[in-house]
This record gives C-alpha cells, structure tokens and sequence, in this order.
C-alpha cells in the first residue's frame, strides 16, 4: 500500500477510484497509526473506531478521513473543548461543517487535542496534556488547534478542521509544516462550533497542501441559516483558476511585520519566499499597516471581554463537570465548578473580559479596544487598494520548546504577533510551509482581501508547486 502518511485528498480519492486500497482499508490503516503513535503526540483526545469503520456516505470525498479540533460538535460524541468542565459532555448535534463534509462523505477518526477553549498557543492549556510536535517530541505543535495540526503532519489523518480566533489555525500550522487557512469571517458557518470570541472565531482547514484546502473549503463554505453572519451569495470554486500564473499580481509586504521580535533565520526564509514570488512575476510593493503594534492590545482585550461572556454559560447547571452534590447553596455550585472545572488560563480571561466589561472600564478598555480594531481593519482596507495580497510570517520563532513560555502569559501571548491583526479585520489569511530551521519548519502567511480565498490560495498554490 502507498504511504498513507502522505496521502492528500486527491490522492486519495485518485486511488479509491483505481481500487489501489478501499476506504475501509484506508480507515483501518489510519486507525492503526493513531493506536500505535498517539499515545506520544496525544493529538487525538477521542478515537471514533466503530463509527469511522461504519460510516459511508457518497459523495466528492466519500470514505476520505479527517479529524476533528475537539470544540466542534459530532452528534453523540463527546466533546470536551479540551476542558474539565466539559469532559463528559455529549454533542446533541452536528455542526454545520460536520453536516456538511458528511454529506459529501468525508469520515471521521476522531477529536484533537487543543488548549482549553482555544485559549493559548501550544497546546499545552488542554486540561488533557499537550500535544507534541511530529517534527521534534520536545517541542510544542502551536496551538490552539494543535492536535489537528500535529495529526495531519504526522499522517494520522488525510486532512483536519481547526478554529482560528486569533491564529489558532495559521500558528500550529506553521509549527507543524503544514498548511492552515483561516477563511474569511463569515465565509463558513460557525453554528455547532463552541464559542470563545463570536466576532473573531472562524472555523478553517489544516491540510496537507494548498490544493487540498481549496477542496474543503469548497465543501464547507456558505451560506447558513443557523448563522446570521454567514454571508448570502454563491461560492465559488475555490480550485477554479488555482493553477493561473501570479503574473502581474501585487503582493505587499508590510514593514511593521519584519521588525524587532522577528527571529532572523525566520526572517532570512520570509525573504527567499518573496524572492521566489517576485520570480515567479509577481509584483512586491513595501506597504504599511499602521496600527500593527495596537493589535495584539486590543486583541487581547476584545478575546477575553467575549470569552467572559461565552464562558458564563458553564455554571455547574447547565453543561457539564458540577459540584453541586458537594455543596448546599447556589453561590458555591457556581464557585466550585467554575473555579475547578476551568484551568486557569481560561479562568484568567473569564476574570480579565469581565474587570474589562464592568461599569467604568468598558469605556477605558473595551470601547478603546473597539475603536483600535476599526483603524486596524482600515490599514487592511487602505492597502488593499494597493496591492492584491499581503504576506509575511506567520510566527516570530520556530515551535519553541514544551514549558519554554507556560511561566509567563505575556510571552505567550506576543507569539500572537502576526495573526491577531487580520481576526480583527475579518480578512482570510492562509499559512504554507517555506523551508525549514534546524528540521523546523517555518510558516509563510499570505493575506487576502475579505472574500477573496482564491487569489491568496492561487497565491500559496503557485508558491507550492514552484
Ligand atoms: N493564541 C491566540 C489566543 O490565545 C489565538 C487563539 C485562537 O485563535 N483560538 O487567544
């Protein structure tokens, strides 16, 4: 049998139709690696066995498998946001994307790890343990959406669904040497996705190229009706023109993302991949977006002020882990299961989002943030009249070690630096591997204007293949 490590949805729907293996094969294949790798990289936290074996549905990606970022909903799976307070906590429903790729036939292997509700950078928030890199057992995959990540680089599964607040797919995708797409807000319903930051959480792909992100993308973008800010309209297919040549095309790069806190070899391999762009025809045009260095602020204000409020439905009542058989009155149900069921960098934004939202902050905090991400939005705006797309890269550092940043939130949170701004202006952004560092590999972050996924997948397509 082909290596089924590498195999790419086309691939793999190319051999399904020559009969070189069939997908029940294929899923008993994948279901054997994850047995025997994931007890190391702790991508999976759930393994579906039966139910990826029983599974069959025609369709374009009939038998293909993939896996799925734990805070996505599977009808009668559990689903756990790589939470305590949700540990035992069973999906009434399908979301609309798993609606979506089952109808055409996509299989599901099963949930991976993240940090809690999406919270971090590498992982290591899950209150199930971090999730490794497949490049280096010692370091970190990047987060949130680590374990998708990881489980498509090490081959456990063809392709996976992420969620991307502020880089959680782009991050670990650039980490893990794989490719990450973070579609326009709006463009895919977020119905059946647990909310961390409803105006910045979009759910996207992470696959093994760019072709096949184009290929789920097709599938689980649109219109929803369980989501009012899904946008009407067709969509088109994003493979269409994907091979056309970057002749002539504008690509800028924006200075404020290649100054200080940018590692210089990462730096070194951004330019070799501009140099390539620019060979291949493209036009590169030095730009500015201003207000950069506002960003991750605000950002970080906005997350927590909406996280505090999505998070407040976890009450010890409602969902989930309860301590309320231990105690005897409401205050401590709530005290108790919040205060034991959340970890604590969950707790700390929970607190952070409701200090920034109280009467006499709001203004200070939330309002100013508010007003920062309308001029951040702008710069994108203004410089795409400009130029077609923005790149540059999509993390300061290669994945850094396991422990190396858990001490200290803020340093964490700088890692954030280059994928915050384009969730608060909304626009699509996509990660593609372009070389590595000491066997790590380094993420290139090419940005699009706001419903325009097929120029920044030409773009990354080109890229690929050259
Ligand atoms: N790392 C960012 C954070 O911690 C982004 C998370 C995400 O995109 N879900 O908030």
């Amino acid at each position: 049998m082909t290596d089924i490590k590498k195999l790419t949805i086309k691939d793999t729907i190319k051999a399904f139709k020559e009969k070189e293996f069939s997908s029940e094969e294929l899923r008993r294949e994948f279901l054997k690696s994850i047995k025997k790798e994931n007890k190391e990289l702790n991508a999976y936290l759930s393994v579906f066995e039966k139910e990826a074996l029983n599974e069959k549905n025609d369709g374009v990606f009939s038998g293909v498998p993939c896996a799925v970022k734990d805070n996505i909903l599977i009808e009668d799976t559990i689903c756990t946001a790589g939470s305590k307070i949700l540990g035992n906590y069973v999906s009434t429903y399908d979301a609309t994307v798993i609606k979506k790729l089952r109808e055409a036939g996509a299989v599901f292997l099963g949930k991976t790890n993240l940090d809690e509700f999406a919270m971090g950078s590498s992982t290591e928030n899950s209150a199930f343990g971090p999730t490794k890199n497949p490049h280096d057992l010692t370091r970190v995959p990047g987060g949130s959406s680590g374990g998708s990540a990881a489980a498509v680089a090490a081959g456990l599964a063809v392709f996976a669904l992420g969620s991307d607040t502020g880089g959680s797919i782009r991050f670990p995708a650039s980490f893990c040497g794989v490719v990450g797409l973070k579609p326009t807000y709006g463009r895919v319903s977020r119905r059946g996705l647990m909310a961390m930051a409803s105006s910045l959480d979009q759910i996207g792909t992470l696959t093994k190229n760019v072709y096949d992100a184009a290929l789920v993308l097709n599938i689980i973008a649109g219109r929803d009706e369980f989501d009012s800010t899904t946008v009407m309209g067709k969509v088109p297919d994003y493979t269409d023109g994907i091979d056309k040549s970057i002749k002539g095309l504008k690509i800028g790069v924006p200075k404020e993302y290649f100054g200080e806190g940018l590692d210089d070899e990462v730096k070194n391999s951004i330019n070799k991949a501009i140099s390539k762009l620019q060979n291949l025809g493209a036009e590169i045009i030095d730009i500015s977006l201003p207000h950069s260095e506002y960003a991750l602020a605000a950002y970080y204000i906005i997350m927590p002020c909406e996280a505090s409020a999505n998070l407040a439905r976890y009450d010890g009542i409602k969902y989930g882990f309860s301590e309320a058989g231990k105690v005897n009155n409401l205050l401590d149900v709530y005290l108790g299961s919040r205060g034991n069921g959340f970890g604590e960098e969950a707790r700390r934004r929970i607190m952070l989002g409701t200090y920034a939202l109280s009467a006499g902050y709001y203004d200070a905090y939330y309002r100013k943030a508010q007003q920062i991400r309308t001029l951040v939005k702008n710069d994108f705006d203004e410089a795409f009249k400009k130029v077609d797309v923005i790149i540059g890269p999509t993390a300061p550092t290669v994945a850094f070690k396991l422990g190396e940043k858990t001490a200290d939130p803020l340093e964490m949170y700088l890692s954030d630096i280059y994928t915050v701004a384009i969730n608060l202006a909304g626009v699509p952004a996509i990660s593609i591997p372009c070389g590595f560092i000491n066997k790590l590999p380094v993420g290139l972050q090419i940005i699009g204007r706001h419903f325009d996924e097929a120029t920044i997948l030409r773009v990354g397509h080109n890229f690929e293949n050259n």
